[in-house]
Formats: structure tokens, C-alpha cells, sequence
């Protein structure tokens, strides 16, 4: 078991902090992760260095990004000597991932990142990441289950909303595997999973008039879009026909594609 493992836990729960302990679980996701020698690894939240270890034992060099005061010092005295370790004390939610990079290991084009997150942070720290994306390689994220169950729900699912298609805008998904309650110290209640996003390049998706046009249309699940867009847009009805969406079906059932479609053609009624 880690170092971490065999002390006695002092977790806040303000923080959502389940540290890790399943030696196997930490394998499974550094082997997720894919550090070698040469990569930068961002790490959101090391907590007391579960994963940190296993990174840095790649040979892959870490910038770890920790809101708690207390467990830095901790882990600057555990890691550093590997010469390879930063520790930075900031909000991840709002941290600037390129300035960060070039301040700790310049010249690193692409960075990948690495995170265990409690859920009060989950929608916040996605769209931060997202606006974020284009300077790192590829993600891997545990959250809880549910967050995981809406951010890769296929259209026609009702766990389907903003966050999915936010998600969906900027980053390949692909579930990995889930984790047990067991696998924590505090144990949580619920089951946790594990995700990988791989940025895709810049889009309509993007853009703050296309959230503002799929935050107003998940405004009320029940309804249709017609009807959650027609006081916003008042060209809705020409631009679903333009789209070839049909005006009575809900937000959920719609594609990333047929989101894109239908944000062009308001955006072309706009301008007429
Ligand atoms: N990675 C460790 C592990 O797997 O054992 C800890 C995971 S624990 C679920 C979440 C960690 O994120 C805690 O260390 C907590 O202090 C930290 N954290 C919470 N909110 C944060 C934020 N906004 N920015 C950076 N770290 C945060």
C-alpha cells in the first residue's frame, strides 16, 4: 500500500475529499493515464498523492493543482525530491493550465491531465476544462457515476442535458470502468467512474451563443424545444425547419450534429 494509505485520514468533506486507497484502482487509472518519461501530467486535486506517486514513477514530470492548504506542504516534502514535482495551491476550476505549464515546464506543447473529483466541483471544473482543452493531450477523470452517466448519455436518454452536450462540443468521450465505494477512504455512499476525453479542435460548439442556445433549450426538460426556445429566438420555427429538427421533440433527443445545425441556422437568421 502507498504511504498515504497507512496513515490515519483526516478528510473534509467540504472538499469531497475520498482519498484513494485500492492499490489496484490506482494502477488501473495511472494505466489510463499512459505517463512516460518526457510527458507533464497535470494532476487536479492529488489529495494525499495516491496517484501522484504512480505518475511521478513513470518518470513523467507533475504539476499538481490542490485547493487544501494543509496537504501542500505534505506533499512538496514527499514529491519534490523527484526534481520532476510541482504543487501549486489554487482553485482548479479556475486555474490557467497553459500559464501554469510554460511557468513549470516550458516548451511542453500538450500536457495531460489526470483527476479524481468530488462532485460538488464536477460541472464547473468540465466546462473550465473544455474553454481550457487546447493545451493538453488527453484526460482522464473519475467522478461520481451519475456525472458519468449524464456526460456520455446518447441522445434520446433522459439522463441527456447541458453538460452532455457541453462535453460532447469539445472532447471525444469514452467510459472506462467504474469504481467501488470500498476502493475510499472515507468510504463514499455512491459509485464512482472513470472517463477519458480527448480534446477536439476548436467549433461552432464553442462559441457562448451556442451554451446560451442549449442552456435555454434544457431550461425545462418536459417541454419541447419549440416551446423552451420561443421566447429567446423568436425565428425558432424557420431555423428547426432550416435544421430539418422536428419542433416537437425535447432537447434530449437531439445530436451534437443536429445542435450545430440548428445554432447555424439561427446564427444565418440572425444576420438576415
Ligand atoms: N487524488 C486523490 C485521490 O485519488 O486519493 C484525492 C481525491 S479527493 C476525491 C479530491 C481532491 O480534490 C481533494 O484532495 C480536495 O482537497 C481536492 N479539491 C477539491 N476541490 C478542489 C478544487 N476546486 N481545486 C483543486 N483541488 C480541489
Amino acid at each position: 500500500m502507498s504511504e498515504a494509505g497507512d496513515r490515519p485520514l483526516r478528510a473534509k468533506r467540504s472538499l469531497g475529499q475520498n482519498f484513494l486507497v485500492d492499490p489496484n484502482y490506482v494502477r488501473k487509472i495511472i494505466a489510463a493515464v499512459r505517463p512516460v518519461a518526457g510527458d507533464v501530467v497535470v494532476e487536479i486535486g492529488p489529495g494525499r498523492g495516491a496517484l501522484t506517486e504512480g505518475l511521478l514513477e513513470s518518470g513523467a514530470a507533475v504539476i499538481a493543482i490542490e485547493l487544501d492548504r494543509e496537504l501542500v506542504p505534505e506533499l512538496q516534502l514527499r514529491f519534490a525530491p523527484t526534481g520532476r514535482f510541482k504543487v501549486v495551491e489554487a482553485d482548479a476550476s479556475e486555474a490557467d493550465l497553459r500559464v501554469l505549464i510554460d511557468t513549470h515546464f516550458p516548451g511542453t506543447p500538450r500536457a495531460k491531465l489526470v483527476a479524481n473529483l468530488p462532485y460538488y466541483i464536477s460541472t464547473a471544473i468540465l466546462q473550465h476544462l473544455a474553454a481550457e482543452r487546447h493545451c493538453l493531450l488527453e484526460l482522464v477523470l473519475m467522478f461520481q457515476r451519475e456525472v458519468v452517466d449524464r456526460i456520455t448519455a446518447p441522445a434520446g436518454n433522459s439522463e441527456r442535458g447541458f453538460l452532455t452536450v457541453i462535453v460532447e462540443g469539445a472532447f471525444v468521450v469514452e467510459r472506462l470502468f467504474d469504481v467501488p465505494p470500498e476502493a475510499f477512504r472515507p468510504r463514499p455512499k455512491i459509485w464512482s467512474s472513470v472517463v477519458r476525453l480527448v480534446p477536439k479542435p476548436e467549433s461552432l460548439a464553442d462559441e457562448p451563443a451556442f451554451r446560451s442556445l442549449i442552456s435555454a433549450a434544457f431550461a425545462q426538460k418536459r417541454k419541447t424545444i419549440a416551446n423552451n426556445l420561443k421566447s429567446v429566438y423568436p425565428d425558432i420555427a424557420t431555423a428547426l425547419a432550416a435544421a430539418g429538427v422536428d419542433a416537437k421533440r425535447r432537447a434530449e433527443t437531439l445530436e451534437l450534429a443536429e445542435w450545430l445545425r440548428l445554432y447555424t441556422a439561427l446564427c444565418s437568421s440572425a444576420e438576415q
